[in-house]
């Protein structure tokens, strides 16, 4: 199978060929075709599958061919739930593009509108956008959506998680109907169904990689611990791992901070990227990481969605998530599009349920084993019984680990410490994990 194959023309493939892209990913070799022919798609691919390529290379040809935007009209809207996700839809769309002659720019808040409404007041082809900015643009009618002939959404189970429906409702109902909608989502749950069934045209489905999988050149590994004794650990881990870059997972916001500050005082240069810093500071984060000015990036679950970093070795979950799958996304970020991948989790016996769920989910081989130092005074339990984090719980101080090597057996009595994960990103927060505990896995088409 080759990108020449599936109908792409020679500015995008010379693009492709740029990138090394040797061959089209499953997702891609299913797409493409499809949303050239002009169908709607439904798409179910999470991240790491290559599904920004799916939807882009198709569009961009598509626009290629017809007469460039004009002042506030865009020709095609790709909607993203995060700023993040936006910004490298659009890195992406440039080097995909680079070879043809289409303007693009992104539309998200937390930056000054100004220069977004007088790129949108010169005309550009492609306007991708988180929804909140995007209406106060249409409100403020710097916008004009009528001549939208194709719109993306991408990742819209995470729209939707984030309460983002209303936002998407007003959207769409200012654009043209006749237009091509491709959807982009890791599941196929039923408010996404809903939505295909309302806002798409008969939509062709696709799905690769069944959702609540991933990749399979991911291997997981779980190190038990105290909680106490879990910066140490990370240190520990960090320093054994002569690879360059590691992101790290943390619960929540604060929990983040105060990893980054412990990093940097053991001399690791690291930074936290979160729903609390300004856009400057996490576009700052992201890109000192990628250039290898930071070697390890705390971020939260929300903040990290969609962070595109090529080839990350090893992803550390420094807790897990209180949702099994935020686990599956977070591990999106190593294993890359075919590259061997590590995911390393520091469990303490509060989450041994968490981790239960993780491994229901994930269907796949989860090693446990202690690392000689910091074994903990209580082993973990994968029963139905398995406690869990209590919301709200503050982290516990951390102390030296005990250096033994032998490990206490039996339940013992409860311990007090536990990680702290009383923040979200976001206030819809509480709904989200209501809305994804109700998930189904998605259908295949
Ligand atoms: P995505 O799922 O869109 O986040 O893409 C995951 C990663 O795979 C990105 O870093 C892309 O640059 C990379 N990628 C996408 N398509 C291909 C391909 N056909 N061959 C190799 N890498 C790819």
């Amino acid at each position: 199978m080759s990108f020449e194959s599936l109908g792409l023309e020679p500015a995008l493939l010379r693009a492709l060929a740029e990138q090394g892209y040797a061959e089209p990913t499953p997702i891609q070799a299913a797409a493409i075709p499809v949303v050239l022919e002009g169908s709607d798609l439904l798409a179910a691919a999470q991240t790491g599958t290559g599904k920004t390529a799916a939807f882009s290379l198709p569009l961009l040809q598509h626009l290629s061919h017809g007469a460039p935007a004009t002042t506030r009209r865009p020709r095609a809207l790709v909607l993203t739930p995060t700023r993040e996700l936006a910004a490298q839809v659009h890195d992406n769309l440039r080097d995909y593009g680079k070879h043809l002659r289409l303007t693009s720019t992104t539309i998200f808040g937390g930056v000054s509108m100004g220069p977004q409404m007088q790129a949108l007041r010169r005309g550009v082809d492609i306007v991708i956008a988180t929804p909140g900015r995007l209406i106060d643009h249409m409100q403020q009618r710097s916008l004009d959506l009528s001549g939208v002939e194709v719109l993306v959404l991408d990742e819209a189970d995470r729209m939707l998680d984030m309460g983002f429906l209303p936002a998407l409702k007003r959207i769409l109902a200012a654009l043209p109907r006749k237009r091509q909608t491709l959807l982009f989502s890791a599941t196929f749950a039923p408010p996404i169904k809903a939505l295909a069934m309302q806002f798409m045209h008969a939509p062709r489905e696709v799905s690769v990689t069944p959702a609540n999988t991933v990749a399979t050149t991911v291997t997981h590994h779980v190190h038990p611990v105290d909680a106490a004794n879990k910066r140490d650990l990370l240190l520990h881990v960090l320093s054994q791992d002569s690879r360059r870059q590691t992101l790290v997972f943390s619960r929540t916001k604060h929990g983040a901070d105060k990893l980054v500050r412990f990093l940097e005082v053991a001399g690791l240069r690291a930074a936290a990227i979160h729903g609390n810093k300004s856009q400057n500071a996490r576009t700052r984060a992201l890109s000192d990481f990628k250039s290898g000015r930071i070697t390890v990036l705390v971020a939260t679950d929300i903040a990290a969605r969609g962070i595109d970093i090529d080839q990350l070795p090893i992803v550390i979950n420094f807790d897990l998530p209180m949702v099994a799958e935020d686990y599956v996304h977070r591990i999106g970020r190593t294993g890359r599009a075919g590259a061997d991948g590590m995911a390393v989790s520091l469990v303490s016996h509060e989450e041994s349920g968490l981790l239960r769920d993780i491994r229901k989910l994930l269907k796949q081989d989860i090693a446990i084993s202690d690392v000689a130092g910091y074994e903990p005074s209580h082993p973990l339990r994968l029963d139905a019984g398995a406690p869990r984090p209590v919301q709200g719980q503050r982290q516990a101080r951390p102390s030296r680990p005990q250096g033994s090597s032998s490990r206490p057996q039996g339940p013992g009595r409860p311990h007090g410490a536990s990680h702290g994960h009383g923040g979200s990103d976001r206030p819809a927060e509480g709904n989200r994990q209501r809305q994804r505990n109700r998930r189904r896995p998605a259908a295949k088409a």
